[in-house]
């Protein structure tokens, strides 16, 4: 039996030897191990500097990092482009209006915004397409009162009457039309810029303002809603024209006619009315 590793006597010390020997054949061969993965190493960065690659790139490429940021610039320009145009006051619209996407294209008016309790209602404008039949263009030069009118058509909503006047224009039935419609849930439409008169108030057109109501009954009672708006509405005019409540008047008061027919024939609700209007104009003092 060998004896390799016995630490003393004359076997002992060549023992000694060969191992010492074999340490360092095994230190050379992990030193040349070492050189070569150093080698290895400098040659691959050197690649890498080359190409700008790496071994392991995963998302944060560079191409990718580029990608992302034109992407970001991309959505701060939309964003900022579209401040711009919400912010220009060419485009702008006064709040409280809104315009109805119509086929005559850009036609609205900027409305006066009173504070407080006559402040502006929710307009809705839709102007009808001038033509001799209900949209003259006569300019509406002074403005001494409001005259206040129903569609006498029960159920029929605000916007079926607006179209009633547009239409005119190919129907040729009548000459009529309203300055203001207010329908069924409160909703206003306006039809005519208040610059141009309307044609509602026979004698009264040249220096009056007209607000047509839509009620759900034969009897011309007005809904909560078409009622709130009206006040509201009329209060509002009566303030940008520096006008009372006794400005405020019925179709009725002009010709005769049975309009608007429940406020001819309920005086009282009627002075109600007026009374609720001059309240409000009372309190925006
Ligand atoms: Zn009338």
């Amino acid at each position: 039996m060998a004896q390799k590793n016995f630490p003393g006597g004359k076997n002992g010390e060549k023992s000694r030897k060969r191992l010492c020997a074999y340490q360092k054949l095994l230190y050379k061969k992990a030193l040349s191990r070492k050189k070569k993965r150093t080698r290895k190493n400098r040659i691959f960065n050197r690649k890498k500097r080359k190409t700008g690659k790496t071994k392991k790139q995963g998302i944060f490429t560079r191409k990718n990092l580029e990608i992302a940021g034109t992407i970001c610039m991309l959505s701060l320009a939309v964003v900022v482009f579209g401040h711009a145009i919400r912010w220009n006051p060419f485009t702008r619209r006064e709040p409280g209006t809104v315009q109805r996407e119509i086929s005559a294209g850009d036609d609205y008016q900027i409305l006066p915004a009173e504070e407080g309790p006559c402040g502006r209602p929710e307009i809705i404008q839709d102007f009808i397409v001038e033509n001799p039949y209900s949209r003259s263009g006569i300019p509406l030069e002074q403005v001494n009162g409001i005259v206040v009118h129903y569609v006498a058509n029960a159920g029929s909503t605000a916007e079926e009457n607006r179209n009633y006047f547009e239409n005119l224009k190919d129907t040729h039935l009548t000459k009529a039309s309203s300055h203001f419609i207010i329908g069924l849930d409160g909703e206003i439409i306006q039809c005519i810029p208040l610059d141009e008169i309307s044609y509602a108030s026979n004698e009264r057109n040249s220096d009056t303002i007209s607000i047509e109501c839509c009620h759900r009954k034969e009897n011309g009672k007005f809904t909560k809603k078409t009622y709130r708006s009206l006040v509201k509405l009329t209060a509002w005019l009566c303030a940008t024209y520096g006008l009372s409540s006794s400005d405020v008047i019925r179709h009725y008061d002009v010709t005769g006619k049975l309009c608007p027919l429940y406020f001819v024939r309920h005086e009282d609700a009627w002075e109600e009315f007026l009374s609720d209007i001059q309240k409000k104009l009372e309190k925006n003092q």
